[in-house]
């Protein structure tokens, strides 16, 4: 994801820099299985394990690309290009962080309660 922001940034000067940083999709565990327990991969005839196939004909990366052709990024920013792979790819990532963050937090603050109340009977 690095290396897309990097790309990205690159400015006029370098538009296939840019165009490269735009398709660059990266599939770590969080977008892997937000497809595969939203049934996406399911749906599509696509499932399998994480790993290479992630990125063959039919993976997460070229489900992803697909989803991008068919929502106009510049509603998002008129700065965006049309099709934004990257920018599909990032939002999914950013919304799987953000629940497995509130997950954690919430296993946080149950085992905090469990303890306390444990303790609580003790003395
Ligand atoms: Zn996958």
């Amino acid at each position: 994801m690095v290396l897309s922001s990097l790309l990205l940034s690159a400015g006029q000067q370098r538009p296939l820099w840019r165009e490269v940083g735009v398709g660059l999709v990266a599939v770590d565990t969080l977008v892997h299985n937000f497809l595969l327990r939203t049934g996406i991969l399911r749906r599509l005839g696509a499932d399998h394990p994480y790993g290479v196939r992630c990125y063959r004909t039919g993976g997460c990366a070229d489900i992803l690309t697909r989803f991008a052709a068919s929502i106009d990024a510049r509603q998002f920013n008129p700065a965006f290009p049309q099709t934004f792979p990257r920018f599909v790819q990032n939002a999914v990532w950013r919304c799987c962080a953000a629940m497995a963050w509130t997950s954690a937090t919430r296993s946080r603050r149950f085992a905090r309660l469990t303890l306390e109340s444990r303790m609580n009977s003790v003395t």
